[in-house]
């Protein structure tokens, strides 16, 4: 058995959740709670309310009331940079605290804290990126196209209330990636966590209020897609959508956003292509590649490389490497520092994982090693062996969908032209890597694939670059100059100076 986790609760201090309105914390109206069952281990964790309509209509308005009538979306840009960048420092002073709550949340293994991706600090770091777009967010001065006397200009201005609905892999950062954002344009914001990871939000939430947000401006509702997400996104005061989840749910926001035009973003799946040539470094491709699908979150990663396009001359040296990898994963405890990876999230979740590795078998997919729920100890949790699969085609069902689970997918090719073809030949466009020593080759490749982001022998995340996706992978972009416009709108102030021109 995997060592018991309400240990670590208790020194955590985690206690049942509350809804955060209007600078208050209470339970739901509708009395409704939801018990969260650990992915390790099966125990109940602590519960937490689920916000109904009425409760989700409450939290709205209170944002509605501090935008209309607030301080906040007035505040002097010095005094917002300040509240953001104490947001980073108790981020930082709580780093450990917020980790372990993660770890109560989705089970991610402490050990993976030092990886930047999922650390304190580059939740904190995105809070102080972020605080330095505060007094940039510019207009322009035009010159008059038609000349004359006249001054033309734009204004930037906060969007409104924003409904932040965010997914439970990696809760911290990407409920930062939505609130500093937001913020830092002068939004105020009705945020919604999932349900498989609301506590350490909810302490992320409570510092975020101990740095001395104003009543109203950030919000809290909790509990699942339906009753809570669905009242949220369809509440006709909320002016913007920002979400980061699957295209499923990102097609309902879309939906939803078309009653009343509600601006959105979206960040959903992926199923990245890693494009290994023959000259690269194929070791450290295939260690990375492999890692990424296995380590850590176990694969339930947006940007996972979960296609690993491989010429044929080294494809054998590939899955070598990659076999080996896999062989290093070790399941249990997240708070075991030996710990490396994370069961799925739910049993929902394992059921769909092991249905698409049999789809895999079926379709004629030679599978290499794992493939199988982890047994014995680890029965109680929802562990899947980590799998590899070669003489994958890029019709199988194991090649198109995003399997969101620790599963790579080895895709031979013979040429440049054949790589890009099959690179491209998905509905995602999320992220990719390319690995070779050409630099010429890594050009062009990066330039022929259609994804949000592409890393040429190697891939590390950036708060202040941009990150989203092509096609069904999401709509604009998180991080950068891009991401806080989103939070903006822009208006066109003319003004004459003489009077011939009215
Ligand atoms: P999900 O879409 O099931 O849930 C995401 C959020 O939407 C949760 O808070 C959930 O409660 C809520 N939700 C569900 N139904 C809803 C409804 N009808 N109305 C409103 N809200 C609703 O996704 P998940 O399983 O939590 O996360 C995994 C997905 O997220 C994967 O597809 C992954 O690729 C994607 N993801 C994308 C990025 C990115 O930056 N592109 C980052 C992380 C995860």
């Amino acid at each position: 058995m995997v060592a018991s986790i309400k240990p670590h609760q208790e020194e955590a201090g985690l206690r049942d959740g509350s809804l955060l309105i209007d600078g208050e914390w209470r339970p739901a109206k509708s009395g409704q709670t939801w018990s969260h069952r650990h992915p390790a281990t099966a125990e109940e964790v602590a519960s937490f309310p689920i916000a109904g309509p009425e409760d989700v209509d409450a939290a709205v308005r209170a944002a509605r009331r501090a935008f209309d009538d607030g301080p906040w979306p007035r505040a002097r840009a010095a005094e917002r940079i300040r509240m953001l960048r104490r947001i980073a420092d108790l981020v930082c002073e709580h780093g450990d605290e917020l980790l372990a709550l993660q770890a109560l949340d989705n089970s991610v293994p402490l050990s993976f804290g030092a990886v930047y991706g999922m650390s304190a600090s580059m939740v904190a770091d995105v809070f102080d990126h972020h605080a330095g777009w505060v007094d940039k967010l510019a207009g322009e001065t035009l010159p008059p196209f038609q000349g004359g006397d006249h001054l033309v200009m734009t204004l930037r201005e906060p969007v409104g209330v924003v409904g932040a609905v965010v997914p439970w892999n990696a809760p911290l950062l990407l409920t930062a990636q939505k609130l500093a954002p937001a913020l830092a344009a002068g939004c105020t914001i009705v945020l919604k966590p999932s349900e498989y990871a609301t506590f350490s939000v909810l302490r992320l939430v409570a510092l975020i209020e101990e740095a001395g947000l104003p009543p109203g401006v950030l919000n809290v509702v909790t509990g699942p897609g339906e009753p809570t997400g669905d009242a949220l996104i369809s509440h006709p005061m909320v002016n913007k959508l920002s979400f980061t989840g699957s295209r499923a749910v990102g097609r309902k926001i879309m939906i939803a956003a078309a009653d009343g035009f509600k601006r959105v973003s979206l960040e959903l799946g992926g199923k990245s292509p890693a494009l290994v040539f023959a000259d690269a470094d194929v070791s450290t491709a295939a260690a990375i590649t492999m890692g990424t699908v296995t380590l850590g979150l176990s694969g339930q990663v947006c940007l996972a490389q979960t296609r690993a396009l491989v010429h044929r001359d080294v494809a054998d040296e590939f899955l070598g490497m990659a076999q080996m990898i896999g062989g290093m994963v070790s399941y249990g405890n997240p708070f075991d520092p030996a710990v490396t990876s994370s069961p799925l999230i739910n049993p929902r979740q394992l059921d769909r994982v092991l249905g698409l590795i049999a789809e895999g078998q079926e379709s004629g997919a030679t599978l290499v090693c794992g493939g199988t729920r982890a047994e014995g100890d680890l029965a109680e949790g929802n562990f899947v062996a980590p799998t590899l699969f070669t003489d994958v085609s890029n019709e199988m069902s194991i090649a198109r969908e995003e399997v969101f689970g620790p599963v790579l997918s080895v895709i031979p090719f013979s040429d440049e032209e054949e790589a890009i073809r099959i690179a491209n030949d998905t509905q995602y466009g999320l992220a990719a890597t390319v690995w070779t020593s050409d630099i010429k080759r890594a050009l062009r490749m990066t330039k022929a694939i259609r994804a949000g982001t592409v890393g040429i022998n190697g891939y590390q995340l950036e708060p202040h670059a941009a990150f989203g996706g092509y096609q069904q992978s999401g709509l604009g972009r998180e991080g950068g100059r891009t991401a806080i416009e989103a939070y903006t709108e822009l208006k066109t102030v003319m003004v004459p100076f003489t009077d011939e021109m009215m």
